[in-house]
């Protein structure tokens, strides 16, 4: 089955995809080179700053990991063909979706349902 709707955009959404997964890959690559700390002796104020920053870069790469994933789920469909359909449902993802959130793997509904759940 196929989205014929945007079948005509499915380039620009391809080219779109493939950009954003450079851009997090570079990140990805960037934040686990990162080092926070340095060696030497820190006092307590800069502990917990290190603790903050690196739980905070641990949810930025955590998040960014799943977009990762996400996309690199989104131009697999686009590859077989199954791009724009639903993952729940086998229906139409619509267009606006599609702009908004290219990586997007349900259609509203079923997303909402989905997060309803958990
Ligand atoms: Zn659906």
């Amino acid at each position: 089955m196929v989205n014929k709707k945007i079948s005509g955009k499915i380039e620009d959404i391809k080219k779109g995809l493939l950009e954003r997964k450079v851009a997090l890959e570079q990140d990805l690559i960037r934040l686990s080179n990162e080092k926070l700390s340095d060696d030497q002796v820190q006092d307590v104020g800069d502990q917990a700053f290190t603790l903050t920053m690196e739980a905070l870069r641990s949810s930025i790469q955590n998040s960014e990991n799943e977009e990762y994933n996400r996309i690199i789920k989104a131009l697999e469909a686009i590859e077989d063909g199954t791009y724009g359909i639903c993952v729940d449902c086998s229906g139409e993802i619509s267009e606006k979706r599609l702009m908004h959130y290219p990586n997007a793997s349900r259609c509203i509904a079923c997303q909402e349902k989905a997060e309803l759940v958990g």
